[in-house]
């Protein structure tokens, strides 16, 4: 059939960032998502609402054809899969933590310990390649209240500000792995469906770069000009259009979110005047 079957998780953190990306390359969809399954309206592609632990067996069992999950998840649950391209949301690291009064000296410091986790697979493969011997105890929820109720002595588990951990009195004491949503896919999807997804990453390609970039229109005298050129490359080179006021120019340009203020500082110095920042809806590189 000539549609690529996506798989996104039905709801939790990954669900509304999911949808939202789809959104922003133009594919419209039914919002409401009861269904198990749905497609859209203006795009060859199919979706499917799933637990995001069942993804990559799904995609692996070619039930979806791609799918939008964690890195952990995914590493977690499938190694044939490909990463076809990090997302850069839903950030989060798998981390080994322990309570606080625990005296940790190190890696060391986990031999003949129970780890708590419902990431068994990563935890071993980690503990293994530090040379490590420890008890892997899985559980498959609320694994930061294990040590305070006496099921384990450490926890491996999934942290992004920390306050989960030290409302339950548990301090961070190795980071395992760094994780975001990826688009996952197997290695030999076959045409058409591999001509269907690389036009959606060519719209991926363009919301991203268009969120990580801003749009820079300015005023300076012309003998800033020089100066300011150096400052914002641009895509090719800044746009500079004359103002009614002799001696002036608009420069028009584009800046990297990154580096967004420390440019605009160093503009200001310059001598940029009636700066105005505005976002980039698509772009296209
Ligand atoms: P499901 O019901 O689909 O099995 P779940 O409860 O297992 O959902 P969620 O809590 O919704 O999973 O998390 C989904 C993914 O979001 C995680 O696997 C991880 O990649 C990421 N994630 C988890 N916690 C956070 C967080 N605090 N901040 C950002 N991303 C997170
Ligand atoms: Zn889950």
């Amino acid at each position: 059939m000539n549609t690529l079957k996506l798989a996104v998780q039905k709801s939790g953190r990954l669900s509304e960032t999911s949808l939202k990306l789809i959104k922003e390359c133009g594919i419209t969809f039914q919002t409401r998502i009861a269904k198990l399954k749905a497609g859209a309206f203006n795009f060859p592609m199919e979706f499917l609402y799933l637990r995001d632990d069942d993804i990559p067996g799904y995609v692996a069992d070619q039930v979806a054809d791609v799918g939008i999950v964690g890195k952990n998840v995914l590493l977690e649950k499938n190694d044939e899969l490909e990463i076809i391209k990090e997302l850069g949301f839903s950030k989060c690291r798998l981390s080994i933590a322990v309570p606080k009064e625990f005296d940790y000296q190190g890696i060391e410091s986990l031999n003949g310990l129970n780890i708590a986790t419902s990431y068994p697979r990563i935890l071993a493969k980690y503990l293994k390649q530090q040379d490590i011997d420890a008890d892997i105890h899985e559980i498959s929820g609320s694994v930061e209240i294990a040590p305070s109720i006496g099921l384990a002595q450490a926890v491996c588990d999934i942290v992004s500000t920390g306050s989960t951990l030290v409302s339950n009195g548990l301090v961070e004491v190795e980071v395992i792995l760094n994780s975001e949503a990826v688009l996952v896919g197997p290695p030999d999807l076959a045409e058409p469906k591999r001509k269907i997804l690389d036009q959606f990453l060519f719209r991926v390609n363009a919301v991203q770069a268009a969120n990580n970039n801003k749009y820079i229109l300015l005023n300076a005298p012309d003998q800033a000009i020089t100066r300011i050129i150096q400052l914002l490359p641009g895509m090719r080179s800044p746009t500079i259009v004359p103002l009614a006021q002799k001696g002036w120019s608009s420069l028009h340009s584009v800046v990297k979110e990154d580096d967004f203020w420390e440019v605009i500082e160093n503009l200001r110095e310059a001598g940029a005047e009636g700066i105005l920042v505005v976002p980039i809806e698509k772009m296209i590189l």
